[in-house]
């Protein structure tokens, strides 16, 4: 079986690749390594293998492992799942990113409870795949939420992240990508703040890159299958 370090190092190496394939700069692209119902010796294994950025689905377990990584003080930590407004007080407390924000009252939230002295970042989550139950806004609401988050001063806003329906076809998930990029574009030329934007996953990371992602989640390609969750 391959190591953690092994894996990550074949990621960040097919990960360079797409890029230059698709005439991007191989440092265009930023490796987000998941790594939710993972040990802490998982993320430990990682970092020591040169991984800094980390993403947690589930806040108890998410805080549970920043407090036990305390000492590993360049980790950033992204927040990546849906988010409760019960919860956003822990997330605002210690993660550096939350990629989820999808409603007003959750960003207020977070920009209240965070502290002014390191403002936290941000990206709106877009349901792209217009799914009913799926986390995200409709495309059409981007702009005013995004308008208002730039007006939270303790808040940065950096970009979109989305989470494509997993049947798509190989045609569809290109489209969807490709949506994404106009959406960004579109949003980066209203908001200096942003330059992110998080699509892509283990099983389809190269089409995403192709198409002009600059940060892929990977979470099995990283740390191996995960157990569902109970
Ligand atoms: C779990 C998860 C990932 C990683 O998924 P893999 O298929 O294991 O790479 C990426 N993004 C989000 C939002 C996730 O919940």
């Amino acid at each position: 079986m391959e190591t953690i370090a092994e894996r990550l190092k074949s990621a960040l190496e097919s990960l360079k690749q797409t890029a230059l394939n698709a005439n991007r700069a191989p440092n265009s692209v930023q490796l987000l390594a998941v790594s939710k119902t993972k040990p802490v010796s998982d993320i430990v294994l990682a970092y020591e293998a040169g991984q800094r950025l980390f993403g947690e689905n589930y806040v108890q377990e998410g805080v549970e492992k920043i407090q036990a990584l305390q000492e590993l003080s360049d980790i950033e930590w992204h927040f990546i799942g849906p988010l409760q407004s019960n919860k956003t007080r822990q997330v605002a407390e210690h993660f550096d990113w939350v990629e989820s924000v999808d409603r007003l009252k959750i960003a207020q939230r977070l920009n209240g409870q965070r502290s002014a002295h390191k403002k936290l970042n941000v990206c709106i989550q877009v349901n792209i795949s217009h799914e009913g139950n799926k986390s995200g806004i409709s495309p059409d609401q981007i702009f005013d939420l995004a308008t208002q988050i730039a007006l939270l001063p303790n808040l940065e806003l950096r970009g979109l992240m989305a989470i494509p329906a997993a049947d798509q076809s190989l045609q569809q998930q290109r489209e969807t990508f490709s949506n994404m990029f106009t959406l960004y574009s579109e949003l980066q030329s209203h908001f200096p703040t942003i330059d992110t934007l998080s699509m892509g996953m283990s099983a389809d990371m190269q089409g995403a890159i192709k198409a002009g992602s600059t940060l892929v989640r990977l979470g099995t390609a990283i740390f191996g299958p995960r157990q569902a969750k109970a």
